[in-house]
């Protein structure tokens, strides 16, 4: 039995304090009659006895109902412990008065009337003390026992029939009590389990994260969860039984969870409901969207069920976003570009528009120098450059990578596309500042305008060729496409096909072109030069070669090639000569550029000192980053030796001189035009003397005849000389025949050395 419901059946014992105040003065009073009326002084004695049990007994009632707090399993304890002890004296007291009247007195109406309040009593006590029916058969067992026995004794049919009945009486009594007791502790189980039922049902239906509110068929509340309170914003006294739905719909109008319409049309479903309407209210003016369920109940009235969907909603929105847009600019991607152009195509066949394909020059470096984050940062801030230059009817977007495209609508000649096409090459060259670096990038342009019928991916195949055509242009510019390039866009993807293939199959080779020390007249170093023996194409230069791996991303495997080739070749040639080797600006961004020159030393067994590193100056636009005087500086305390190549020219800048740690200038070739004139030689001079001047040694380039050759090593400070003069690029194993007839001669008086030159690629 549970605690809860011994408690209750304790507090039964206590639940009519009428019926036991009379009960225990009506035995009194009759103790009295039968004691005046057979003037027995003992039967007298019964009636203060009688009194007192029962004043005691109603004082306990009156403290037990005093008290108002619930009753706990111990004070119920107390209490029934209590209620025994009264229950028991009066017993005592009604058996100790019917053996006194039945064994003192002949009066046969005194035997009836004590007979009669006895079981009287008895059958009262069945009301009261059938919670705890071991009280009860005490009481039973004290107060008729001893009748029972008094009429067996007193003799006779009528007393031993009575004796019988009240026996039988009793008998059936005590059973009656027994399953009272059970009718009320089922009731008592019964209850526990309805409430306990019913605290489940409240918890769910309060933590659900729906709404829910039954409404009954009149439309009247008859269950409301504190979600939906909650949700519609309802204050207390809306969230009340009975409370009409049509009241509950216009709090949620008042504090603005609902629209006018939409609060019209909740209303009228509730009143008439159809089986699973749903009713979404889309979020507007920062209403929150919510999605109604209405379901009827089978008795009449219905459920409405209200869930928040405005998170989904949002989510749903940022999905779609983030598929039509650009996550790092905010700017539309290709599906959406392109969706939109086809849109505008079709809708506007008559006007002409311009489509403007933009690639930005030198990203890749940025983002292999400064990092991924400084490039998404540079992308953001192209992205706005763009963005400002647009007027509304342009329509610019994101492809990815570096791309960005702009649709310049209703253009009226070429020179529109043209002159925007200009100013974004400019505004997007100006610097950027991104983390305290200054970034300088550039931009190439490719257009394609607009033709009646044209498709979108015609358009954007047309604006790729023509871009493709700025690139090669030397980029920093822009084109139009035109019908031929078609053929040259073709002819690039064969070469690129190609180049791919001969990397493979090793079509490449090395040649060789030997740089003179000008005191000893020796080959001090020389320099290896790409060539390509293409069957059709014939020997290909590397000029041709080079840009386009690099375009390709070609250039870092081909590197390597290179590295391991000259390095094994080096190790061929006699002791005092290095090897020269041209590094293009993406294979010396490489992050694991030095372990690859490591492994080539090593694998080839070559010292370091012997490997000559050329750096290309062409591309390299970001003058000064730490990361390549890092890289250079690694290089560097290898042993290998770093070389500037083609200085004078182009992007070379003195700055260079002091900024990375070189050991050798070439000077570039175009020193030499006009050499026999004043100022082209004192230019030469002064360059020469200043890295010399530096501690660094100095090589011309290209010296071609006895005469450039005497000019240049006239003052000493040039060391080296390099060119037809001595040899043209030669196959490996012609220079090692020169190096042979170089390394076994002595050198001349003047320390100079003719090699016979020779005819090659
Ligand atoms: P570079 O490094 O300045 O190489 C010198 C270029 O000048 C070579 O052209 C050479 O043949 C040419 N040359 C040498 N002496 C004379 C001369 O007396 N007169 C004239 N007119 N030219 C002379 P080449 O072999 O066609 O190479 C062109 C450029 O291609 C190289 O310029 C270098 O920048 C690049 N290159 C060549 N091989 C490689 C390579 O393996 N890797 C990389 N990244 N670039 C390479
Ligand atoms: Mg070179
Ligand atoms: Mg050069």
């Amino acid at each position: 039995m549970s605690p809860t419901i011994y408690a209750a059946l304790v507090d039964s014992l206590f639940m009519n304090p009428a019926p036991m105040i009379f009960g225990a003065f009506g035995p009194a009073i009759a103790a009295a009659v039968v004691a005046f009326v057979t003037a027995d002084v003992w039967c007298w004695l019964s009636v203060p006895l009688f009194i007192a049990v029962g004043v005691a007994r109603a004082y306990q009632m009156y403290r037990y109902k005093r008290r108002n707090a619930g009753l706990t399993v111990s004070e119920a304890v107390v209490w029934e412990k209590r209620y025994r002890i009264g229950a028991i004296a009066y017993g005592l007291a009604l058996g100790i008065w019917g053996v006194t009247v039945l064994m003192r007195t002949d009066d046969a109406a005194a035997h009836m009337l004590c007979v009669t309040t006895v079981v009287a009593y008895t059958s009262g006590g069945v009301g009261r003390t059938f919670g705890r029916p071991n009280i009860f058969h005490l009481q039973v067992l004290l107060g008729c026992g001893p009748v029972f026995v008094a009429l067996i004794a007193f003799g006779g049919i009528y007393y031993y029939a009575l004796a019988l009945l009240s026996f039988v009486f009793f008998a059936a009594i005590r059973r009656l009590t027994s399953s009272l007791q059970r009718i009320y502790v089922n009731a008592w189980i019964a209850r526990e389990r309805e409430a306990a039922l019913v605290s489940q049902f409240d918890t769910a239906l309060n933590n659900m994260p729906h709404g829910l509110c039954m409404f009954n068929v009149d439309g009247r509340l008859a269950v409301m969860n504190h979600r939906f309170s909650e949700m519609m914003g309802l204050p207390g006294e809306v969230v009340l039984r009975g409370v009409h739905a049509r009241e509950i719909v216009a709090e949620c109008r008042r504090s603005e969870i609902l629209a006018e319409d939409s609060a019209n049309l909740i209303l009228s479903e509730i009143e008439n409901s159809q089986a699973g309407e749903i009713i979404t209210v889309e979020p507007h003016a920062g209403m929150r969207a919510l999605s109604w369920t209405f379901q009827p109940m089978a008795g009449g009235g219905s459920v409405v069920l209200v869930e928040d969907i405005t998170e989904r909603r949002m989510a749903e929105a940022k999905i779609t976003h983030l598929a039509r847009f650009d996550e790092l600019t905010g700017l539309p991607n290709r599906v959406n570009f392109r969706d939109e152009i086809e849109r505008l195509l079709s809708h506007a066949q008559d006007a002409t528009s311009a489509f403007l394909f933009i690639d930005l020059d030198q990203f890749k470096q940025v983002n292999d120098t400064l990092g991924h984050p400084c490039g998404d940062r540079l992308l953001c801030m192209v992205a706005d450059r763009l963005r400002e230059m647009m007027r509304t009817n342009d329509f610019v977007a994101r492809f990815g990578g570096d791309e960005f495209v702009v649709f310049q609508r209703n253009i009226t000649s070429n020179e529109d596309a043209a002159s925007l096409a200009r100013r974004i090459v400019e505004r997007l060259s100006e610097r950027y500042e991104i983390d305290l670096h200054l970034v300088e990038i550039g931009a190439s342009v490719g257009i394609a305008v607009t033709s009646p019928s044209i498709s979108a991916d015609v358009l954007l195949k047309n604006a790729d060729m023509a871009l493709y055509r700025a690139k090669a242009d030397g980029r920093g510019t822009f084109c139009f496409f035109r019908e031929e390039m078609a053929e040259t866009v073709e002819a690039r993807r064969i070469l690129e096909l190609d180049l791919r293939r001969a990397l493979a199959d090793e079509e490449f080779e090395l040649y060789y072109q030997p740089l003179v020390n000008l005191k000893s007249g020796r080959i001090s170093t020389c320099e290896a030069l790409l060539r390509w023996n293409h069957p059709e194409r014939g020997t290909v230069s590397p000029v041709d070669i080079i840009p386009v791996a690099e375009d390709m991303g070609l250039i870092v495997d081909l590197g390597r090639w290179i590295l391991r080739k000259a390095c094994m070749e080096c190790m061929k040639w006699p002791d005092g000569v290095s090897v020269a080797l041209n590094v293009s600006s993406q294979q010396f961004h490489q992050r694991d550029g030095l372990r690859e020159v490591r492994y080539a030393l090593e694998v080839s067994g070559l010292p370091a000192k012997r490997l000559e590193e050329v750096e290309i100056t062409g591309s390299s636009l970001l003058r000064n980053t730490q990361w390549t005087r890092h890289a250079l500086t690694q290089l560097s305390n290898e042993g290998v030796r770093i070389s500037l190549d083609d200085f004078g020219t182009g992007y070379s800048s003195l700055s260079y001189l002091h900024n990375f740690p070189l050991n050798k200038v070439k000077i570039d070739r175009s020193f030499l035009e006009g050499i026999d004139t004043d100022r082209p030689l004192t230019l030469l001079r002064g360059v020469a003397r200043l890295s010399a001047d530096l501690g660094m040694s100095v090589v011309v380039e290209g010296i071609e005849t006895n005469e450039q050759l005497e000019l240049i090593s006239a003052d000493g400070t040039v060391t080296e000389a390099q060119g037809y003069l001595f040899s043209r690029p030669v196959p490996a194993t012609a220079i090692r025949q020169l190096l042979s007839a170089s390394h076994g001669r002595r050198p001349s008086e003047n320390n100079l050395v003719t090699l016979p030159s020779r005819s090659t690629g």
